[in-house]
């Protein structure tokens, strides 16, 4: 299977595309944001850390988004028997190269950093990023949803101010990310503005277009 990644500036449906697609093709889905505000809710010490620069729209820092992830990527891929795998390194870790799901990342990598530690982390794992979808939006329609779906999230980063902030912040550092993956030949943009299915129908074509290409005999 293949690890994909989503991408896309606040309100352009990346975790709704996540979602959908993790239970059309069995992907174990990772959304940073959701992570985030799982430790908020429980008031943990990284989610004491985290609250305020969420609230105001901030990036967290990579001491903080970086370690959630790993343990995330690391315990949805612990090996169901341990024992039985025959590579020592592999035992240890208790990953599993070989397990059939993909992963599907949403809101992660937001800067070239957290690319690179994306890479080390899947690295360990020996797997490997197949493809990253673009979901374009233009910016009056992404406020636009925003606004919206503030009326029935109650998340507190959704307000006028924040969500303005959160958008220059995208342009800012998350945008340099999609020319990193441009340069290696693993982005896929597509267009956002219609409805969510003509979006998801859009994207299913690329995956399987790529799970297509992608046999054991040509990784
Ligand atoms: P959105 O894409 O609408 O901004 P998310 O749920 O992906 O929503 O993220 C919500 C907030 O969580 C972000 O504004 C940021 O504060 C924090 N966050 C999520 N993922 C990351 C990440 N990879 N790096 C830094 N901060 C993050």
């Amino acid at each position: 299977m293949i690890n994909i990644v989503i991408f896309g500036a606040p309100g352009a449906g990346k975790g709704t595309q996540a979602q959908l697609l993790a239970e059309k093709y069995d992907f174990l889905h990772i959304s940073t944001g959701d992570l985030l505000r799982q430790e908020v809710a429980m008031q943990t010490p990284t989610g004491l850390r985290a609250q305020d620069i969420m609230n105001r729209g901030d990036l967290v820092g990579d001491d903080i988004v970086v370690p959630l992830l790993a343990r995330a990527i690391k315990n949805r891929s612990i090996h169901p028997d341990p024992d039985s795998l025959v590579d020592p390194w592999d035992r240890e870790l208790k990953g599993d190269p070989h397990r059939p799901e993909g992963f599907i990342i949403d809101g992660f990598p937001r800067t070239v950093g957290q690319a690179q530690a994306l890479e080390f982390l899947f690295g360990k794992l020996k797997r490997k990023i197949d493809l990253v979808v673009a979901i374009d939006v233009p910016r009056e329609e992404l406020v636009r949803r925003i606004h919206e779906r503030a009326a029935i999230s109650g998340r507190a980063d959704d307000t006028e101010e924040v969500i303005r902030h959160r958008i220059e912040l995208y342009d800012l550092q998350t945008k340099p990310v999609l020319d990193y993956y441009r340069v290696s030949g693993l982005l896929v943009s597509v267009d956002g503005s219609e409805e969510i299915s003509d979006t998801n129908k859009r994207i299913c074509s690329i995956i399987d277009y790529k799970i297509s290409r992608t046999t054991p005999e040509n990784p």
